[in-house]
């Protein structure tokens, strides 16, 4: 009997990408998504194979009747993006941490195994990198909305470490920037609205002063870890990092998606307060530690960051055909071959 999986946030970026390669596993989906971000164009690949649910994982009834249902859960359902969390600080607080204890109740008395979308903010403005799952944590100050997003997390991880030692089944992976085709550039994520911006013609946003770093993983990358970690019993009961390990500077980055999509777009510096407000605080680095998420799971050899900026510029220019990957104006590049050229400086 095929199994099925309960994505709760399964409209969404990565959620939908997660369908994708469970279905594609010969396994079955039930996505319990409320479309506050998601979209149900998300699900359009996966041709009616999912039973979708519009609702929230604030629904406890529903959730208990879903779980009846399920072989496992992956629990991604989340306010996402800085420019949300900022505006929505009691409504990011409330769908992770009560959202998740919901979702870990009806997983423990069902004795499901359930896996828990974290997140590298939890490190705050941890500066000591890479960071490390065992170092410490430096999450910011309570009276700047963003680290909500960051210490609700840091809740929902405490609520499965507890369930976990109660009996219970679970995976942590605290995932780092993930990116690629249906990231919404509402979301406020910098790859996508780069692209659309830079497709557009508009000028490209560069906050501060382009120097600060991150590190960008292929969200069919994180969807194989994610995957990965689900078949180790061993990555059970620990936070695992899950991401990419290089680095870009925000300048580069734009730079770089200027001349993989030949558009002459300018680029624009914008104060973080402008857009964020006051005392606003953006980590000058954020590397992961991959080595625990290595010696659990294989991993491939990243597809590298210009593949990743080819598949999100096709999937902004409305050209991307998934069947064929022929992709008219980038038809040059395959989606997996990187094309070698240094980043700018
Ligand atoms: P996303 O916004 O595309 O996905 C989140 C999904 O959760 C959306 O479909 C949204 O509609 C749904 N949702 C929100 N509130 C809900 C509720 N109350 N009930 C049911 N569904 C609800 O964002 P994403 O990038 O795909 O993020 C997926 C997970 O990965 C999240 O838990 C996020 O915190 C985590 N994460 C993402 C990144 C990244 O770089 N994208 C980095 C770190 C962690």
């Amino acid at each position: 009997m095929s199994r099925t999986l309960l994505v709760t946030g399964g409209a969404g970026f990565i959620g939908s990408h997660l369908v994708d390669a469970w279905l594609a596993r010969g396994g079955r989906v039930i996505v319990l998504d409320d479309l506050s971000s998601g979209r149900l164009g998300n699900l359009a690949s996966s041709d009616g194979a999912v039973e979708f649910v519009e609702g929230s994982v604030l629904d406890q009834p529903l959730l208990s009747e879903l779980c009846a249902r399920v072989d496992r859960v992956a629990h991604l359902a989340s306010v996402v993006g800085v420019a949300r969390v900022v505006e929505q600080p009691e409504r990011t607080r409330l769908v992770i941490e009560q959202g998740s204890r919901n979702v870990l109740e009806a997983c423990k008395r069902r004795r499901l195994p359930v896996l828990l979308a974290s997140s590298s903010e939890v490190y705050g403005a941890g500066h000591v990198v890479p960071l490390r799952e065992e170092g410490p944590l430096l999450v910011g100050a309570t009276d700047h909305a963003r680290f909500v997003y960051a210490r609700a997390k840091l809740a929902a991880e405490d609520l499965l470490l507890e369930a976990d030692r109660g009996g219970a089944t679970g995976w942590i992976a605290r995932l780092f920037n993930t990116t690629g085709p249906r990231q919404d550039p509402a979301s406020g994520m910098v790859l996508p609205a780069l692209c659309a911006r830079a497709l557009s013609g508009e000028p490209l946003l560069v906050y501060g002063d382009g120097a600060q770093t991150r590190s960008f993983a292929h969200v069919a990358e994180v969807t194989e870890a994610l995957l990965g970690l689900f078949d180790c019993p061993r990555a059970r009961g620990v936070p695992v990092n899950v991401g990419a390990a290089s680095e870009i500077s925000m300048l580069d980055l734009a730079r770089r998606v200027l001349r993989l999509s030949g558009s002459r777009s300018p680029i624009r510096f914008v104060e973080h307060e402008e857009r964020f407000g006051a005392g606003f605080v953006d980590p000058p680095r954020r590397v992961p530690d991959l080595s625990r998420l290595a010696a659990m799971v294989p991993l491939r050899q990243p597809r590298g960051l210009d593949a990743l900026i080819i598949d999100t510029l096709r999937a902004h220019s409305g050209q991307e055909n998934p069947k064929t990957g022929a992709i008219p104006g980038f038809g040059a590049l395959s989606s997996h071959g990187e094309r070698q050229e240094s980043v700018p400086s």
